[in-house]
């Protein structure tokens, strides 16, 4: 994907602004690459759908380039997507002994999710924690979760051979509360496809325990069917959270958006490998630039911002050294004022402004003259902005009017312009305006 779209992006950036018609043909490839990595077509249509509407409304705004400006509307509007939860890493494990239910097809990778969050609830959260397995389907399941207990340091609940699972839940749950155990997870059976079987036996386990936590575990490598899988067991037994597993493979984790497109449901885990420490909470901008095969687009995207905006730092500070200091440029600085906290902590920030910014102080000098002194900006024609030599009487008294303020305020205004013209001028001249204007941008 990534040499797909660069290309296309090559092309993008060699034109001027962002058109429709750029967007489109940006949006085609990024279609494409969504489809490769395995995102289902109705959500791949739909995403592309979302980014055209947004990129040509943003079009042309910004001072990045229009490729690199597609790149992170699809990029943010993917992690926007994919955001599910402020907190996915965090399982619902109050009134102790709390039930987790884990549920998912076979193979999904449920006995290895359950040990590893077992282990991390264990170990981060110093939780006690009981395992068991409710697999009575597969020889040798209640053992494999068994083994996989004693290697991390979790209970597990006695085997008893012959029980259906939901008279294992039941001793589970007796068990952790008779034992004091904060969290009980019940690792349940699963099959190659889903049906009625599973879907009733799960239900009845819940019914059962009423989990605080439902967590349907999929393989991330499975592309268009695991969504069905998802919609399944979400509609037939309620589904708290989704965990993918085997991120560690090569696939492009497309059934992450899929998955959090149809069910709505939260990704709150990845896993990335067989080992126990093999799990992480899911980072939505870490698989959006996975699926677009770019690695980080942020600071691609970042990167760009800022060789414009020193680029245009440069331009000013040469205008600076021969004292042209407009209205448009004072303007700016008194918006930058007003952001970082007022004129006193900016003037603090000029070297050998501290003193000035003192009287500055005892003379009126706050924010609310800022805004008034921006408003009288706002109040001139371009020319004027440009050109404050211009202001005659006439003029001055129209644009004092138009801010409704007196032209005695305007007088000040234009005596304070004057005054950073001259002392940016002279600091041009000590290489001094260089060393602040860096503080500033
Ligand atoms: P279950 O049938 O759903 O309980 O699946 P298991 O937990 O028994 O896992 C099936 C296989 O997948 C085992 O060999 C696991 O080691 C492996 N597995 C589970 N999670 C991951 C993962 O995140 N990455 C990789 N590479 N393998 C995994
Ligand atoms: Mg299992």
């Amino acid at each position: 994907l990534s040499d797909r779209l660069s290309g296309v992006f090559d092309r993008l950036t060699k034109q001027g602004a962002l058109s429709d018609e750029d967007v489109k043909t940006a949006l085609r490839e990024v279609r494409v690459a969504l489809l490769e990595a395995d995102v289902s077509l109705p959500v791949a249509r739909d995403f592309v759908a979302a980014v055209q509407e947004k990129a040509t409304g943003q079009a042309v705004t910004k001072s990045i380039t229009p490729g690199q400006q597609v790149v992170k509307i699809v990029h943010d509007e993917l992690v926007a997507v994919l955001t599910g939860d402020s907190d996915p890493g965090k399982l619902k494990i109050d009134s102790a002994p709390a039930p987790v239910l884990m549920v998912g097809l076979q193979g999904s990778g449920k006995t290895t999710t359950t040990a590893k969050l077992a282990k991390r609830l264990k170990e981060r959260d110093g939780k006690r924690v009981l395992m068991a397995s409710l697999d009575v389907n597969r020889p040798a399941a209640m053992e494999q979760l068994e083994i996989l207990g004693r290697q991390i340091g979790v209970d597990t609940l006695p085997i008893v051979k012959g029980e259906d699972p939901v008279a294992i839940a039941k001793r589970a749950k007796t068990q952790a509360s008779l034992g004091g155990y904060d969290v009980y997870m019940l690792d349940t059976a699963g099959r190659l496809h889903i049906d009625q079987e599973l879907i009733a036996q799960a239900a009845a386990v819940r019914d059962a325990v009423n989990p605080r936590e439902t967590l349907l575990v999929v393989d991330g490598l499975t592309g268009q069917d695991a969504v069905n899988v998802a919609t399944e067991f979400d509609d037939k037994i309620g589904v708290s959270g989704v965990v993918l597993t085997r991120m560690d493979g090569d696939g492009r984790g497309g059934a992450a958006l899929s998955m959090r497109k149809v069910t709505g449901k939260p990704i709150r885990f990845v896993g990335l490998g067989e080992k126990m420490d093999a799990i992480e909470t899911f980072e939505a901008e870490r698989i959006a630039g996975r699926i677009l095969g770019m690695g980080d687009i942020v600071a691609l995207v970042e990167k760009a911002q800022q060789t414009i905006e020193a680029e245009q730092a440069e331009k000013m500070m040469k205008r600076f050294q021969k004292g042209r200091f407009n209205m448009n440029d004072l303007k700016m600085q008194l918006e930058q004022m007003l952001k970082m906290g007022g004129m006193e902590s900016l003037m603090g920030m000029l070297p050998g402004m501290g003193k000035m910014a003192k009287q500055a102080g005892s003379a009126g000098f706050d924010d609310k003259m800022l805004t008034r002194q921006i408003a009288l900006i706002n109040s001139m024609t371009k020319k004027e902005r440009a050109n404050p030599e211009l202001l005659q009487a006439s003029r001055k008294k129209r644009i004092a009017k138009g801010a409704g303020l007196e032209v005695s305020e305007l007088n000040k205004l234009l005596k304070q312009q004057r005054q950073m013209a001259d002392v940016m001028k002279k600091m041009g001249k000590g290489g001094m305006l260089k060393q602040a204007m860096k503080g500033m941008f």
